[in-house]
């Protein structure tokens, strides 16, 4: 059988139909003319609007993403078995929203906002559109105030602001979900008394897993509820066995919910995890839709999916209330292949990247974190006085120590100089390795690395680093808790603090060389 294009039929039906037009409303019912592969197509929807639902039978759900002359094509976000050519369907007249608000925290949803944690329905007066257009400059303000993750290696090289847009890439298994999960439970902080009385304002978390295992989803939901951070979190959910067109909205349904905590004053941290799988759900939509491929068969706009929605990270005006969304886009690359066109693309619209690399990982650095390219274009403009103080050495001597490290393989006689850069460089990369779900806050980071790059770590053998590192937090905050509270207030330095810190470590490395 000659396959009919659905334009062909379209043509036929209009002449046929001619002249009835006017008599009925047919402009707000349509006629199924192909179906399949997640996608239909609709004859008869004239009036219809770009992103509007549409009532398929059996209750399935559709969104419109072309408006043809002759027919729509429909995405189509429940089974398409359901749908069979011939069906009526129905314009709804709203275009694609989420509900959001406070009761969605500690829930788990899909990209259509129904619970499906089984804690029942959620009800909440708010909904959003999930396509939102972006501030514009006027409605912003630079981004000043840290977003801590409780990382070193992130909070002291790469900071992040709040209402950045910082991306996370690497290769699989890196730990890139795990920097991200590290910085939800890292919020948990801003929500108490004691963060309060700092000025330090909570941040409400949306994590959206995008075409991940069921299972991979689980996980990070049982890791959050063990840490108490989904009395703060949305996750938002669509697994690789969902429909495509699911997968695609699933990151401007999460955005929206965390904008609703930014347009009213409030801080929203939004993690995607990862655009690679939308962008892949994007092209197999846009491809069944016969929208024309382009660079890696991804259609033309393939970029704006991604920056539309990595626009609406930002740091609102005061006149609107200061609130902030910030997002944490992943990335997975192939075989450390950041010049892939997707890569390129996120990296060109976000503020910043924090790379991965497999090499680092197997070799015991954890997070496996590149700090000579990962970059934070906001800087030192997102850290505490105290935090901008102790990573400045930090950086330059790590630069200094990659770049003798190469060549120090090869000869052995090194003057005394480079030999104690060395011997720095080895102690400051083991101070930076950090296990899973164990954030620390900016005071004790600030007085950690206060410590290595002041040399009082230089004696000690890198191996005795991860205990010392322990020991020296429980001495701190047992003898010397006045430290970590007055730094804690001021946020900086001071001299009189320093003298203090410089007795207190003088006599803890002491008795601590004791025992290595
Ligand atoms: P995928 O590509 O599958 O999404 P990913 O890059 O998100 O992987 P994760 O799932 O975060 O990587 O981590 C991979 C593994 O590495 C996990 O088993 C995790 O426990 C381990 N891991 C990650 N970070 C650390 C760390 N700092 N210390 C110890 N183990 C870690
Ligand atoms: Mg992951």
């Amino acid at each position: 059988m000659a396959e009919v294009r659905p334009d062909e039929i379209s043509a036929i039906l209009r002449r046929q139909l001619a002249g009835y037009d006017k008599a009925a409303d047919v402009q707000e019912v349509g006629t199924v003319l192909q179906v399949g592969d997640g996608v239909a197509r609709v004859y008869g929807l004239t009036n219809c609007m770009s992103s509007e639902l549409i009532d398929f039978p059996n209750g399935v759900v559709g969104m419109v993403l072309n408006l043809e002359e002759d027919n729509v094509g429909v995405v189509l976000f429940g089974d398409d078995r359901l749908v069979k050519e011939g069906d009526q369907v129905k314009r709804t007249g709203r275009i694609a929203s989420v509900p959001v608000g406070e009761a969605l925290l500690g829930r788990v949803v899909n990209p259509l906002g129904v619970a499906i944690d089984g804690k029942g329905p959620i009800n909440t007066p708010h909904s959003l559109p999930i396509e939102r257009k972006a501030e514009g400059v006027i409605q912003r303000q630079p981004v000043t105030e840290p977003l801590q993750t409780g990382i070193k290696a992130i909070d002291a090289l790469i900071p992040i602001g709040r209402g950045q847009r910082e991306l996370i890439i690497g290769d699989r298994q890196t730990g890139k979900t795990s920097v991200a999960i590290d910085a939800i439970i890292n919020q948990r902080y801003t929500h108490t008394a004691e963060a309060q009385a700092k000025g330090i304002k909570p941040v409400y978390c949306v994590y959206v897993a995008v075409g991940q295992k069921g299972s991979t989803v689980a996980n990070v939901l049982g890791t959050l509820e063990k840490h108490g951070a989904m009395e703060y979190t949305t996750i938002v959910v669509a697994n690789a066995s969902d429909p495509a067109p699911l997968q695609f909205v699933a990151p401007y349904c999460g955005a929206s919910m965390g904008e609703y905590f930014r347009d009213s004053g409030r801080h929203a941290l939004i993690v995607f995890d990862d655009l690679t799988k939308q962008a892949a759900a994007y092209r197999q939509v846009s491809l069944l839709l016969r929208r024309p491929p382009g660079r890696e068969a991804y259609p033309g706009d393939v970029f704006y999916l991604h920056s539309r929605l990595l626009e609406r990270a930002s740091k609102l005006n005061d006149s609107l209330g200061g609130g902030s969304l910030t997002a944490l886009p992943v990335i997975e690359t192939q075989a450390g292949d950041v010049s892939a066109y997707i890569p390129t693309n996120v990296i060109s619209i976000t503020d910043g990247q924090i790379y991965l690399e497999p090499n680092l990982f197997n070799a015991g650095v954890r997070p496996a974190l590149n700090v000579g390219i990962s970059v934070s274009r906001v800087g030192g403009n997102a850290q505490i006085k105290a935090m901008k103080k102790v990573a400045g050495p930090l950086k330059l001597e790590l630069a200094m120590f990659r770049e003798l490290e190469a060549f120090a393989k090869f000869g052995s006689d090194l003057d005394k100089a480079t030999q104690q850069q060395l011997r720095r460089g080895a102690r400051l990369t083991e101070i930076l390795k950090q296990g899973l779900y164990s954030p620390l806050s900016v005071e004790k980071q600030v007085l950690f690395i206060y410590a290595a790059t002041n040399g009082y770590l230089d004696e000690l053998p890198v191996e005795s680093l991860t205990r010392f590192e322990q020991e020296f937090f429980d001495f701190i905050e047992n003898a010397h808790a006045d430290i970590v509270s007055d730094l804690g207030m001021r946020k900086e330095i001071t001299a009189e603090n320093k003298s203090k810190l410089d007795a207190a470590l003088d006599s803890f490395v002491t008795n601590f060389k004791r025992t290595v």
